[in-house]
């Protein structure tokens, strides 16, 4: 994007990802080429595909990469549009950090090798940056190459996701996941695991993906998955983290912790929306 208004609002990090909403958008803003914004005036922008007939524009958001400025369009159109409806095969999903999820069929997924690596990589750029003297050509160059591989770690996190989200509505008629607050995670014992783990991104794409293939969706809320036993329902308290599986001393039930977890998460709708739970 080439500005031609006033001035552009500044972002924090002139390096890193920013990105601002427009909420509401001026009348007849698009032109061929340009757009006008609010405060900013007319700018002008490469349209990556046209905008389709019957929808009308409602924000736009300025994000910033590491490879230019781009502009998002969000357009509405007055039609409803069906949700999924609750029926096939239930599959319960359990978020965690020792695996990236686990799913009620016994599916475990690790985080990516491939993110660690990256992170790695990042560090050791990060840490070069303290010998770099500040305002010196070399130490901008280093900033560059670090918001580049930032970029990379987003979007290839990114795909990941997508894929894995594929993956599951594939093998699903429903989809429950835990309905988890994850700021309110990411500052408790997991701290900042949790943000780079992407889990609420990918709970995004996940419901997305599961619209998409006519796959019902839902979050459900469920206190103590870890705690109750999928199979008699007995309460067995709570486990500690390094303890992996779960083992029922009422009926002899024995799996993966998570495993169980998500077993709990598919159960607790599955009976008319009733909690199964006996105290
Ligand atoms: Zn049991």
């Amino acid at each position: 994007m080439k500005r031609k208004g006033m001035g552009f609002p500044r972002f924090k990090n002139k390096y890193r990802m920013r990105s601002f909403v427009f909420p509401q958008m001026l009348k007849n803003c698009l032109q061929r080429n340009t757009i006008k914004l609010p405060q900013l005036g007319i700018v002008e922008f490469i349209k990556s595909r046209e905008i389709p007939n019957g929808f009308a524009m409602e924000q736009a958001q300025i994000v910033r990469k590491a490879s230019g400025y781009f502009v998002i369009l969000f357009l509405e159109c007055d039609v409803n549009v069906p949700q999924p409806v609750a029926q096939g095969f239930p599959v319960g999903i359990d978020l965690g950090l020792d695996q990236f999820l686990a799913t009620s069929e016994g599916k475990l997924v690790k985080r990516p090798k491939f993110l660690k690596v990256e992170h790695r990589k990042l560090k050791l750029l990060q840490r070069r940056l303290k010998n770099k003297k500040k305002g010196s050509n070399n130490r901008h160059k280093l900033n560059r190459k670090i918001a580049r591989l930032h970029q990379r770690v987003t979007d290839t996190r990114k795909d990941w996701q997508f894929k894995l989200a594929h993956d599951l509505a594939l093998d699903a008629g429903m989809i429950f996941v835990e309905d988890i607050d994850f700021r309110v995670w990411a500052k408790g014992r997991f701290g900042k695991h949790t943000l780079d783990a992407g889990f609420g991104q990918f709970i995004a794409i996940l419901s997305w993906v599961c619209w998409k293939r006519g796959v019902h969706f839902e979050k459900v809320n469920k206190d103590y998955t870890s705690q109750v036993c999928p199979n008699c329902d007995r309460h067995t308290g709570k486990k500690a983290l390094n303890e992996r599986v779960h083992n029922c001393p009422e009926c002899g039930y024995t799996t993966h912790r998570d495993v169980a977890a998500a077993q709990v998460i598919r159960f607790s709708r599955i009976v008319g929306g009733g909690t199964l739970r006996r105290h």
